[in-house]
């Protein structure tokens, strides 16, 4: 077996079953015309339902996963050595939503003002696009801003309900600091403002910061440096409780959720992908000259190994997932023993 391959299935020999919360990190809203933004439920409910995942992961993806933790370790020194830093990776539950998350880090300001920080790296054209706002190289090799950018939608949500559960949701052990559970209970309680902070990959001079609070149920965000803009409101809270809800419900009642994406179009989300300019040029001209043109979702995109065998690039459930239309599927033929859980 060749080299990187072995290490891509090291993620399925080394997978183990987390406790069966929703998490702060996999939630999702759904948009006004009914799009889903975040993660997948259906995704979401194999895990909860202790299914195995069938599909190992890309090396890719761990590498990227391997370099966000560097990353906000050196956000940590710097915190450290300024004396700024009061926590880091602090777990909360709360038990309203079955809900489980863990913040990056708490620090202090100048004006000795708590918020919360999420490091968050990121690489490519379309991601500087969309974090750094509209952007023209420049002749060293760099980037002009023209624009304040806007924060992914998955972090806005996780740093958005971190600020919702810090009055409401009970702290863990295990995080690093030198504060007592019910100290730490304390301090966090009356937080209100939370940091997005952007780290390029390639560039880590590139930094783009929003700073994220909660106003009248919804989560606002604004770009640290473009202070003259209004800040923008993202989503309702309750968008994103009513989908942990749903997510409950068909838990507790051991119904698969409907596909949230998909990773083929058909002709009526061909048609309206291109009413709405959600494909790339090259896709809108061949929608243009053929009436079709071959789209999917990101979250269903899959690759081949050297079998020509293929594999979910970002969902470890696609082959599970393309399985539940079949009559002869049963979903305890791919759920782990309670036995092996309690292992
Ligand atoms: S393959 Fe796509 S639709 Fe199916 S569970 Fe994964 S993300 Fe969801």
């Amino acid at each position: 077996m060749a080299f990187k391959e072995y290490l891509e299935q090291r993620f399925l020999s080394e997978w183990k079953p987390r406790a069966p919360h929703l998490y702060v990190s996999a939630l999702s809203i759904k948009d006004r015309v009914g799009k889903v933004e975040g993660a997948c439920l259906r995704k979401e409910w194999f895990r909860l339902q202790n299914c195995r995942p069938t599909d190992h992961q890309n090396l890719r993806n761990r590498v990227i996963f391997g370099c966000g933790n560097v990353i906000e370790d050196k956000v940590v020194e710097q915190l450290k050595l300024a004396d700024r830093l009061i926590s880091q990776g602090v777990k909360l539950y709360w038990s309203k939503l079955n809900l489980s998350g863990e913040i990056d880090i708490i620090a202090r300001d100048d004006e000795d003002t708590l918020s919360f920080i999420e490091v968050k790296s990121y690489a490519g054209y379309f991601s500087k696009n969309q974090i750094l706002g509209p952007s023209k190289k420049t002749g060293g090799g760099g980037y002009t801003r023209r624009g304040p950018g806007t924060p992914r939608e998955s972090h806005l949500m996780q740093l958005g309900m971190y600020l919702v559960m810090c009055s409401k949701a009970d702290v863990k052990e295990g995080y690093k600091s030198q504060y007592e559970v019910d100290e730490m209970q304390e301090l966090i309680k009356d937080i209100d403002t939370g940091y997005l902070l952007y780290v390029d990959r390639e560039a880590p001079e590139q930094l783009a910061e929003f700073k994220v609070k909660i106003q009248d149920g919804g989560i606002w965000y604004r770009a640290v440096g473009f202070e003259k803009t209004e800040p923008v409101l993202f989503c309702n809270i309750e968008d994103i409780t009513s989908r942990c809800q749903e997510l409950t419900n068909h838990h507790i009642n051991n119904t698969v959720p409907p596909r949230d994406f998909s990773s083929l179009y058909d002709k009526e989300q061909l048609a309206d992908a291109y009413r709405r300019g959600e494909m790339t040029a090259k896709e809108a001209k061949t929608y243009e000259a053929d009436g079709w043109v071959r789209k999917d979702d990101w979250q269903c995109r899959a690759f081949k190994d050297g079998n020509d065998e293929l594999h979910g690039l970002y969902c470890q459930y696609f082959k599970l997932c393309q399985l539940v239309d079949l009559e002869e599927f049963k979903l305890e033929d791919h759920q782990v023993p309670q036995e092996e859980t309690n292992n």
